[in-house]
């Protein structure tokens, strides 16, 4: 019944039918695979969503680029207002119903985090809008001196093409929303295909998108939609319609993605996986270290891309941390993500739990201790309505072997599993903070400023967000990237570009400099003198 009132305050008008359409691009349709929107809490079927065919993602992809020839001839600050219009239908109470409290909620029903969560989600897509309305009066090109008399050089932003986003499951709202606001006031159209176990969040925030493209008398396929699974995502990522690639997901899948898009030359942003860890100095302030250590690495049931993964602590607090820490994990119990209070919701798919229990399998096999956790929660921890979904023990667990090379440290696990290990040197915790594959998000606490200092400099921190904390400020640096000083390694807001180095792909999106990969540059050199002068003085004459 909870399903069926989010759903219903969404208008989800086919609610009562069989299906609903998954394909957008102007009109509602779809005659191809049906998807099953799963509550990952219940795994109660909430939604049946007809994808579209081979033919029919053709034809989309076709009126996408239609759209955008038109768009493009739109100046970007009337396409600013547009986002405007797009923030506003996220945020404004209309017929006595918030959409950004309904389609968090739908979020919590759907992926399967705690409705806060989910609401931040949404709150992140109003924030990216409000940037890029600003951004729409700002995406300057620049005059380059020129050496020849009476030239001029100019440096000119024009809109890229269509731009096909393929997200993850995770993020199922804020990864779209932080494409398509930046993508729209470059003045492209976007076509969306959502990860297809959360179709009902794609569907719910492209008819919210739609309705202001049509009151504004633009072309639906300006934001497009196609509900579909690997298939659909290939034949995107194959088509030469399509002139950049932004996507999310797992390393695996990015790297086949990023050959194929290289291979006919597109344009490319992958946002992979991240294996965060947290160090832990002697120094730090533990009241500030430990809570975010623990909503770090249990918060969204351990699926952030930012998810601390990895612990390092250093030896003279370790026992005292590790004890404390297993006190806060003890205190945690399983819940309806709806609900508020509810601080862990499940996994979000059977499959999920597999990698948990392989994971949890591997560290037992390898003689790791598990300090706490390291099962599925039996029916009796949970309420009866909850006993079918996918929820499992956050777990904390101290491999017998430190090298950062082994599986239990290298791989990127997406369920609540912290692996921990103690340090004498902060050199030593840096070392095995880089050693690994991936490089999104890593933090240090510390209340010294030589050990900051030597985190965000080029021995520290190889990851695309570095955060830290000195005595007196709680501040993030971003250099395009995550190194955090006393922050934990996840929540990251719009204003910073957000993205991983190494095998998370180097992409970057939402704030900082983003913007500039959405859009087509050229180097314009005008002669506005009698003469034809060559650059570097070279002598061509007859
Ligand atoms: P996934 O790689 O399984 O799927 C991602 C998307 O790719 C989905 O839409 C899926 O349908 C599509 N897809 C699958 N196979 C494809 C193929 N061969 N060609 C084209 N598209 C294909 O990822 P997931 O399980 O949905 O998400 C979890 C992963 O995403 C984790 O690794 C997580 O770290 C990562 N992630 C990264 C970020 C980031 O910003 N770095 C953010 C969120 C999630």
């Amino acid at each position: 019944s909870r399903a069926r009132n989010v759903l219903s305050s969404l208008d989800f008008s086919e609610k009562q039918s069989d299906t609903i359409p998954g394909v957008y691009d102007g009109e509602w349709r779809g005659s191809g695979e049906i998807f099953e929107s799963v509550c990952p809490s219940t795994r109660e079927v909430i939604g049946r969503i007809r994808s579209g065919t081979p033919d029919e993602l053709q034809a989309t992809l076709s009126k996408t680029r239609e759209a955008y020839r038109k768009f493009r001839l739109l100046p970007p600050p009337r396409r600013g207002e547009i986002v405007r219009q797009i923030r506003n239908a996220l945020s404004s109470k209309v017929c006595g119903v918030f959409p950004r409290e309904e389609l968090g909620a739908l979020v919590a029903l759907e992926m399967g985090k705690i409705r806060t969560e989910g609401v931040g989600e949404v709150q992140e897509f109003i924030d990216i809008c409000d940037y890029a309305v600003g951004l729409s009066r700002m995406m300057n090109g620049r005059l380059v001196a020129s050496e020849r008399p009476g030239h001029s050089i100019l440096e000119v932003p024009n809109p890229l093409g269509v731009v096909g986003v393929l997200s993850a499951f995770n993020f199922p709202v804020a990864v779209y929303g932080w494409n398509l606001a930046i993508s729209m006031v470059a003045g492209n159209a976007t076509l969306w295909k959502p990860s297809p176990s959360t179709p009902l969040c794609s569907i719910a925030i492209t008819k919210i998108v739609s309705n202001v493209l049509e009151n504004n008398g633009l072309p639906g396929a300006i934001a497009g939609l196609f509900v579909g699974g690997k298939d659909a995502g290939e034949a995107i990522v194959e088509s030469e319609e399509v002139d950049l690639v932004s996507f999310t997901g797992s390393e695996a899948v990015g790297r086949q993605v990023g050959k194929v898009v290289q291979g006919r030359f597109g344009k490319i942003i992958l946002e992979l996986g991240g294996n965060n860890a947290s160090i832990v100095l002697a120094d730090a302030d533990l009241n500030l270290a430990l809570p975010a250590v623990f909503f770090g690495a249990v918060g969204t049931a351990g699926q952030r891309c930012t998810t601390t993964r990895r612990l390092f602590i250093q030896r003279a607090i370790a026992s005292t941390f590790i004890e404390k820490l297993q006190a806060a994990y003890k205190s945690i119990t399983p819940g309806d993500p709806l609900i508020d209070g509810t601080l862990l919701g499940p996994l979000h798919t059977e499959r999920a739990i597999s990698v948990y229990l392989s994971a949890i399998d591997h560290l037992r096999f390898s003689d790791a201790e598990i300090l706490i956790g390291g099962r599925i929660y039996e029916a009796s921890h949970l309420e009866d309505y909850l006993s079918k979904g996918y929820f499992v023990q956050p777990t904390i667990a101290i491999p017998r072997s430190t090298d950062p090379k082994q599986m239990m440290w290298s791989k990127e696990n997406f369920a609540p599993i912290l692996n921990v290990a103690v340090f004498d040197e902060v050199e030593e915790a840096i070392e095995w903070n880089n050693a690994v594959p991936q490089g999104l998000s890593s933090t240090i606490w510390t209340r010294d400023i030589r050990n900051i200092g030597k985190w965000i400099g080029p021995e520290g921190s190889d990851c695309g967000i570095v955060n830290v904390r000195d005595e007196k400020k709680n501040y993030r640096l971003t250099l395009m990237g995550f190194k955090q000083v006393n922050v934990g390694t996840s929540g990251a807001e719009i204003g910073a570009a957000f993205g991983g180095n190494k095998s998370t792909g180097w992409g970057r999106e939402s704030g900082g400099d983003a913007w500039k990969q959405y859009v087509r540059w050229s180097a314009c050199t005008i002669n506005y003198s009698d003469a034809a002068p060559l650059a570097q003085g070279v002598n061509f004459n007859l």
